[in-house]
């Protein structure tokens, strides 16, 4: 037997339960869960918005030490240190075949929704989903957030927004899990970044990281200070991890002419995708864009930019494994700049 957070049904919280230790099958391994990143997009797991079924062990940000392993694999053996990348891939169909496994015709959901994930102290997890690292290099507890929180900016900045040197980018949550790797990462591709968020010490976190430019939307819209701090010119790109009507609103008054509007974040199926002025998309060339998660191949590319120093993973809040609910609700509740994690001891 083993412990792990379970959410019984969708909706309720999680809560700390006796359940058996998994055993892995065929091209699987069990993986000893060391830390387990806290973002908030376990909260519409937890509510039942994300694909998936209940009862169900949540986290999907995880790192850990490779206990055991399943007949067949052979790249994996106990007591390597993997990071696991969530999406749950068929590798087969002609978009995991070309190197764009996000948008996988047999997608099979991701750990922590359609399989249990890491509030646990094991996880067993399918053998291609496990990518090591050296524990020499990273910690566990920055290990895991690599996961989703750097490799979904690496993917934008790579393949959505396609950054350059010289673009002005605009970070909509600027100060968030996934928002202040975003900042760091559009610096290291060249970008002057603009950083949005709703309070100081999300923007005072968001400047640390590389933000020249400091926008608190509860003081000033958006789209006014871009203007003001731009000569009217507008920014390149701006990737919205709120994706409100009101933030897409605003990012899109905020582009200049060519620019690009990158959409992710939790897209509520309520709220209609409102443009002010649609005309603007035809006589400004805007494009808009959606972006979710990152390859497998863009996963390990951000596992070794962290290795290599490139892009620091910002914990700022660390859990015991007993308070793992407790951590959920301080994310929920907005109470985290940055990253927060549970580690096991
Ligand atoms: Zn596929």
């Amino acid at each position: 037997m083993m412990k792990a957070f379970v959410v019984e049904k969708f909706g309720e919280r999680p809560e700390l339960k006796d359940v058996p230790t998994p055993k892995p099958s065929v091209g699987e391994a069990l993986v000893r869960v060391k830390a387990c990143g806290i973002g908030l997009t376990l909260s519409w797991v937890r509510l039942g918005r994300m694909s998936g079924s209940a009862p169900r062990i949540i986290g999907h940000e995880i790192a850990g030490v490779v206990e055991q392993v399943g007949e067949g694999v052979t790249d994996l053996a106990p007591g390597d240190s993997v990071a696991v990348y969530f999406y749950l891939t068929c590798g087969k169909c002609k978009y995991c075949l070309t190197d764009r496994e996000t948008i996988c015709t047999n997608f099979g959901g991701n750990v922590g929704t359609r399989i249990d994930g890491g509030f646990a102290e094991f996880v067993k997890l399918p053998a291609a989903n496990l990518f090591k690292f050296s524990p020499d290099k990273v910690s566990y507890g920055k290990a895991s957030i690599i996961s989703d929180a750097i490799a979904t900016p690496l993917h934008i900045a790579k393949r959505r927004a396609a950054i350059h040197p010289l673009d002005r980018v605009m970070v909509i949550g600027a100060g968030g899990g996934v928002g202040i790797h975003m900042v760091q990462m559009a610096k290291l591709f060249g970008a002057e970044v603009f950083a949005a968020d709703v309070s100081d010490e999300k923007l005072a976190l968001a400047k640390k990281y590389g933000a020249s430019h400091l926008i608190n939307v509860k003081k000033e819209k958006a789209e006014e200070a871009v203007k003001r701090l731009t000569s009217k010119a507008g920014v390149d790109i701006v990737i919205d991890f709120v994706s409100s009507p009101s933030s897409i609103s605003s990012g899109f008054k905020s582009l200049a002419p060519h620019g690009k509007l990158v959409l992710l974040g939790h897209f509520h199926p309520e709220d209609p995708l409102h443009i002010d002025d649609p005309q603007d998309v035809i006589r400004k060339e805007i494009s808009i864009l959606g972006s979710r998660y990152a390859t497998k191949q863009e996963f390990r590319e951000a596992i070794e930019m962290v290795e290599r120093g490139l892009i620091e993973p910002v914990v700022t809040s660390v859990y015991k494994f007993k308070d793992t609910d407790q951590a959920l609700r301080d994310v929920e509740e907005g109470k985290v700049a940055g990253r927060a994690v549970v580690e096991s001891t």
